[in-house]
């Protein structure tokens, strides 16, 4: 199953159309994006079954569509998760993931235009997974039983103050508004052959910057689940952005880092596309 966030309502993406949940449920599931994530087996449920023969499909335009995930009540984060990322960040291979957060203020849809704070802001495409039911010590075995779906994100950074020291900022670095685009629609794991192999990457205004395959992650998803949960429980409707592969703008040499008039493309695999226009601040308000 595909959902979706069009114009601030839940919908199901079925043969090229959307299926308003709120309408199609006669009202027992909210038209809320967020609160599905509170009744999510009881969702999985009913979607089962439905659209129910004669259930209107409506044509949507994709510019409508929203964050899937618009307000989780924690948003974290994997550093460090991909051999080649590791090595040009010059880094030893973590024994447990590097976690952070990234403040949910800093969500954004998979079309939505992203103020650039600074001349220093650089690309991570991610894979983004939502938790459906509540996880405390769960074990990898058990964890993607707890995963409602999988979308696209980036994981967008603002390198001087990320790498401030003398401890490096790396969630107030990456939680400008807009640094946390995802999209373009949650889908469950069972949509794809396996949800642990997905090609992701992002261009700069057609240039690749950034491919590889979620397979090559140090940590993959059920053992991020599994650490994470043995100290924070995740919430239904919470995040986690899962790592970016080689390739980012301060590892290249001269460093590189995304300018206002550039559009950012991100991926993955059965998931699909964000295109993100990047624009300039009216100011410069990195600081006091
Ligand atoms: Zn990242």
């Amino acid at each position: 199953m595909r959902t979706a966030n069009l114009d601030g309502r839940l919908v199901i993406l079925h043969d090229g159309g959307a299926i308003d949940v709120e309408e199609a449920s006669d009202g027992a599931f909210s038209h809320d994006p967020q609160a599905v994530f509170e009744q999510w087996p009881q969702f999985r449920a009913w979607a089962a079954e439905a659209p129910a023969p004669g259930t209107p499909l409506t044509a949507f335009d994709e510019s409508r569509l929203l964050a899937p995930v618009p307000r989780p009540r924690q948003v974290f984060a994997i550093g460090l998760n991909y051999r080649d990322h590791i090595a040009e960040a010059g880094l030893d291979v973590p024994s447990q993931p590097s976690v952070f957060t990234k403040y949910p203020t800093s969500l954004a849809g998979p079309l939505d235009e992203i103020t650039l704070p600074s001349a220093y802001v650089d690309w991570e495409a991610e894979l983004v997974v939502a938790i459906g039911t509540r996880a405390h010590h769960v074990s990898k075995e058990d964890a993607w039983q707890y995963v409602a779906g999988l979308t696209a994100g980036q994981d967008l950074s603002e390198r001087r103050i990320q790498l401030q020291g003398p401890a490096p900022q790396f969630s107030l670095g990456k939680s400008f508004p807009g640094f946390s685009p995802i999209g373009p629609a949650l889908v469950t794991p069972d949509e794809f052959a396996d949800p642990d192999d997905l090609e992701l990457g992002c261009s700069i205004d057609g240039e690749a910057v950034q491919r590889s395959r979620t397979s090559h992650m140090v940590f993959p998803i059920a053992e991020q689940i599994a650490w994470i949960s043995s100290v924070c429980p995740l919430l239904p409707g919470d995040l986690i952005f899962t790592g970016t592969p080689a390739g980012i703008g301060g590892a290249r040499n001269p460093r590189r880092f995304l300018s206002p008039g550039e559009e950012l493309r991100s991926w993955v695999e059965g998931v699909g596309v964000l295109r993100n226009p990047l624009v300039a601040a009216p100011t410069h308000p990195v600081g006091p």
